[in-house]
């Protein structure tokens, strides 16, 4: 299983880093490990593959501002090392990837979730939603509006969850940190107070509107733009649109999970596209032009004649895009010769005379399978 690493981190540069910045980190890199100095050692061979690769993203602006998007931002991989959330991030994940746009996928365990304890600013949850593509919406793109509750500031309260004209009370058992210090001989643990339940503030006259939870629920829509080659497992990141921070913290995030249903024409095999298509065993016996539907349309497929059942055509770029640019897979036609039924009279009068007149140059596979099982 390849390592996700950090880009930026792979690089040493910051996420801020200008172009320029990112370009200088990486010559040095490079020489550094460069196998005239490194004596072409497998480990700094793999070394330079990864800063490569990481370069190739960050000094294009269109794949970094992707990246960013896709990537592993702040504190959302658990394995790019410091999770500033903390505890349990990276636990339980087992899904394999190969790819930095779907590392995200899956490792929920590393989001902010809940509410951390203590006082102060504290960023808002991140909240997750699903959402379902057609396979030809995952090709083209797509702008798409979705809904969904979230936990607002309450009005009322401006957050405080405290009454109008009353104040919440700073927590005597804990002094309003929210935590307890305790020693166990050496060792000293800390727990969430539990006369404040970690919120460092106790309410006495909550307020009406939010119960004293300082939120409260609120449909909202958000227009999202999906961008082409995305496919099921990917992940977009939508900065600032999860639940509000609390003490003045940031915004959460929201992530959109997508999922592209199933096409009963095409098979998606990443960039590729399978579709299977039947043609007569006339067309297949002279050769003819066919008409193919493609992800983006029809397409016109040249069968030369002689085509066996099974055969496959490749119709250079009309499958799926890449989803970080690099071009557009191919569709691959699967052609099926069909056998013709309830032939008619005349039918069968031309099939039987056609059968007269063949003989085994017709048919140089039967010939073969003649001549090698009961040859001698
Ligand atoms: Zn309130
Ligand atoms: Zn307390």
């Amino acid at each position: 299983m390849p390592q996700a690493q950090d880009l930026y981190e792979i690089l040493g540069v910051p996420r801020g880093a200008s172009q320029d910045e990112i370009r200088k980190a990486y010559l040095k890199l490079a020489h550094k490990y460069h196998p005239d100095k490194t004596g072409g050692n497998k480990e700094a061979e793999d070394k330079l593959k990864e800063i490569n690769a990481a370069y190739d993203v960050l000094k294009n602006p269109e794949k970094r501002e992707k990246y960013d998007r896709f990537g592993a931002a702040d504190g959302s991989n658990p394995f790019g090392g410091g999770n500033p959330f903390g505890g349990q991030g990276g636990e339980g994940f087992e899904a394999p990837f190969d790819d930095f746009f779907d590392m995200l996928f899956g490792q929920q365990g590393g989001r902010r979730g809940g509410r951390r304890a203590g006082g102060g600013a504290q960023p808002g949850n991140d909240l997750e939603l699903r959402l379902s593509l057609t396979l030809k919406e995952a090709a083209k793109g797509a702008k798409k509006k979705v809904r969904f509750n979230r936990n607002e500031t309450c009005g009322d309260c401006n957050g405080s969850g405290a009454a109008a004209g009353s104040q919440p009370q700073t927590c005597s058992e804990c002094g309003g940190s929210g935590q307890i210090r305790a020693a166990h001989g050496f060792f000293s643990v800390t727990r969430p107070c539990h006369r404040c339940g970690g919120a460092g503030k106790i309410i006495s006259n909550p307020c009406k509107s939010c119960g004293g939870a300082g939120q409260v629920k609120q449909s909202r829509e958000v227009s999202v733009d999906i961008p082409a080659g995305v496919d099921t497992g990917s992940q977009l990141r939508v900065t600032g649109e999860g639940e509000p921070g609390r003490g003045g913290g940031p915004r959460g995030d929201l992530y959109i999970a997508i999922q592209v249903q199933s096409d009963e024409r095409f098979r998606r095999d990443g960039t590729t596209i399978l579709c299977e298509v039947p043609i007569s065993f006339t067309q297949a016996a002279l050769g003819d032009t066919v008409r193919v539907p493609t992800i983006s349309g029809e397409a016109e497929l040249k069968v030369p004649a002689g085509t066996q059942t099974g055969a496959q055509f490749r119709l250079r770029g009309l499958g799926m895009p890449d989803l970080r640019g690099y071009g557009t897979g191919d569709q691959i036609v699967k052609v099926v010769v069909e056998t013709p039924k309830k032939l008619s009279k005349r039918q069968k009068e031309l099939l039987k005379e056609f059968q007269e007149i063949s003989d085994q140059e017709n048919y140089p596979l039967y010939r073969r399978f003649l001549d090698s099982f009961f040859g001698d």
